[in-house]
């Protein structure tokens, strides 16, 4: 152990440097207090990575700000350009609302969608207020839907993390923030002109009070499921992708959740759960805030990402993300769990 890094001492036994120990809670609550797991209760999820004043990990989150950011230009970069775009990129409302139909605006909008160079997948649903961070405004009225977009990270970079190239990685990440934001954007301003409110959020978006969590509402617009490395998994892009949102009153038509195969997966995977340098995943679902799901323990997790500058060692590693494998993994999951539930359906076999 250093004073500025920490040490793998064996599988899964990681020595934070000194620095660290000392930006780690002393007393509850810690992070996984702070994320509500053990809770049984549903409650909204608290803003991690930008606030609020009370946060248990403040401290660690501004010294990854000057340890990660300060000296890597190009990510300090990516955080500028996307302030700027937060407040100035979205262009005025067209004054007369467009007439069509949901389903005509849902059509134009994936076409749109498709054409453009920075969104791979998107999904729509209904803004809930759930999806809000505590503490922020609820959003669901003034903006009843919302859009996710997906893009595909570069997985030849991203995978320099398997051998300790962290700090590529990390740019590839930050590239994917600012790019997915771009298309967010974009996409809000094809609404906008077109007469109906919309606005852009991406990864580096910092808009006190608007704060809202991406991965639900992907998941219930139907981008992929939730994986054991606590993203997500995609049957189109693997589980190497980043998201971004718009919010919108445009009247739209929702996609649904899909089965894709992911969760029965994941359940004899171990992949993820024995790369993890510090330990931080686990191979059993936990209850968090009211729901059963995966979750990777971010006591273990952030304080590696902080002294690694970044990590997502579980994000290239599993098998999903190589380029071109997740739809046809998707299809023979779906098939073997098809065949599963035919044999429950029919129950044991007479011998009479
Ligand atoms: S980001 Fe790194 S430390 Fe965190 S869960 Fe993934 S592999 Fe583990
Ligand atoms: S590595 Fe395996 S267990 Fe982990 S998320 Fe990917 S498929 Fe699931």
């Amino acid at each position: 152990m250093g004073i500025f890094s920490g040490k793998i001492r064996g599988h899964h036994d990681y020595d934070p440097a000194l620095i660290t120990k000392w930006f780690i809670p002393k007393q509850k609550p810690y992070g996984n207090d702070y994320n509500g797991l053990g809770e049984t209760v549903k409650r909204r999820p608290g803003p991690l990575m930008h606030g609020p004043d009370n946060h248990p990990w403040k401290g660690m989150m501004v010294w990854l700000l000057i340890k990660g950011k300060v000296p890597n230009p190009p990510i300090w970069f990516v955080e500028v350009r996307g302030m700027i775009r937060d407040k100035f990129g979205h262009k005025p409302i067209a004054p007369a609302k467009a007439k069509g139909t949901a389903e005509e605006f849902k059509k134009g909008l994936e076409e749109f969608a498709e054409a453009h160079p920075f969104i791979h997948q998107m999904g729509v649903t209904r803004m809930k207020e759930s999806y809000m961070f505590a503490g922020q405004n609820d959003l669901s009225k003034e903006y009843p839907w919302v859009i996710s977009v997906a893009q595909r990270m570069e997985y030849d970079v991203l995978v320099k993390n398997l051998e300790g190239e962290f700090k590529r990685s990390g740019a590839i990440i930050h590239k994917g923030y600012e790019e997915t934001h771009v298309g967010a954007v974009d996409v809000a301003n094809w609404i906008r002109a077109k007469g109906y409110k919309a606005k852009g959020y991406g990864g580096t978006s910092i808009i006190k009070g608007e704060w809202h969590t991406m991965i639900p509402p992907a998941i219930d617009g139907g981008i992929g499921q939730l994986a054991k490395n606590g993203s997500m998994i995609s049957d189109k892009l693997g589980s190497a992708f980043r998201l971004s949102t718009t919010l919108t009153d445009m009247p739209l038509i929702t996609d649904e959740p899909r089965e894709i195969g992911v969760d029965e997966f994941c359940m004899s995977c171990k992949k993820c759960h024995t790369d993890c340098p510090p330990g931080a995943i686990g191979n059993e679902k936990q209850m968090v805030r009211g729901v059963e799901k995966w979750y990777v323990d971010f006591d273990v997790c952030m304080p590696y990402m902080l002294e690694q500058n970044g990590c997502a060692i579980c994000v290239s590693t599993c098998p999903w993300s190589r380029p071109g494998v997740a739809p046809g993994l998707s299809k023979k999951m779906l098939k073997k769990m098809a065949a599963a539930n035919k044999k429950t359906d029919e129950g044991p076999a007479t011998t009479a």
